[in-house]
């Protein structure tokens, strides 16, 4: 079985993704952690955004590993822990930046898709094009959905009990842009696939949004 999970940033998909895939014992893939690492080495290793060919041997040979680490998905590149790394708002602007390069999206398909068989039951993958690009024909469709204040709240919260010093104003410019980006890029643009069933979650909270998905995973799976 194979969920796909869309929306834009701060709609709770990765929050409530863990969540399912525990619950019906499915592997769970966060592909914007995919994304995240590859700006994480463009930034490191100096590679320019309009280098197609650094890109695409970086995508096609990301040592990318998930591994869980009592109880908590942890991202690995090699045997380098980079899970804090590329959660900082700055690489969020990145991946965004680095995923609306064809070159990099069209090397880091075949990934997501091979990691989402390794588990026989299936797999659940949150992200912005699931839907629409990588499963099109995904079991079940979930496209997320929250007001712009509410995401950025959501995220400012996040990323504070991490311990980072942000700006709450900061924080909602950053969503919106990231978010206007993502959706408005050529390839592989944030939307709802026609098929994909949404979910407004502004109050709601991450309890009742995953009752409601795993009720239509109950009845649809
Ligand atoms: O989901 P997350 O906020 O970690 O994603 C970081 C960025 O990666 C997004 O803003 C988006 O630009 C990109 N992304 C994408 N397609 C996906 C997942 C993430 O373009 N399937």
């Amino acid at each position: 079985m194979i969920v796909a999970i869309d929306g834009a940033s701060g709609t709770g998909k990765s929050t409530v993704s863990k969540l399912l895939a525990q619950q019906f014992k499915l592997s769970y893939i966060d592909t914007g952690a995919i994304y995240r690492s590859v700006a994480l080495v463009v930034q490191e290793k100096k590679i320019e955004l309009n280098d197609e060919k650094r890109l695409s041997s970086l995508c096609l040979s990301l040592p990318l590993r998930f591994e869980f680490v009592d109880g908590v998905n942890r991202v690995f590149l090699d045997k380098r822990d980079i899970s804090e790394d590329i959660r900082v708002p700055e690489m969020s602007m990145l991946a965004s930046k680095v995923s609306a390069l064809p070159v990099v999206r069209a090397s880091l398909l075949d990934m997501q898709r091979r990691l989402a068989k390794i588990n026989k039951n299936g797999a659940i993958l949150d992200g912005r094009d699931i839907g629409t690009v990588v499963f099109p024909n995904a079991d079940i469709k979930i496209y997320l959905t929250a007001s712009n204040q509410v995401r950025a709240e959501r995220r400012y919260l996040e990323l504070r009990s991490k311990g980072m010093d942000v700006d709450p104003k900061t924080i909602l410019e950053q969503t919106i842009q990231r978010d206007k980006q993502d959706s408005e890029r050529a390839i592989a643009p944030l939307k709802k696939a026609a098929d994909a069933i949404e979910i407004d979650t502004d109050g709601l909270n991450i309890e009742q949004v995953k009752q409601k998905v795993a009720d239509i995973i109950t009845q649809r799976g």
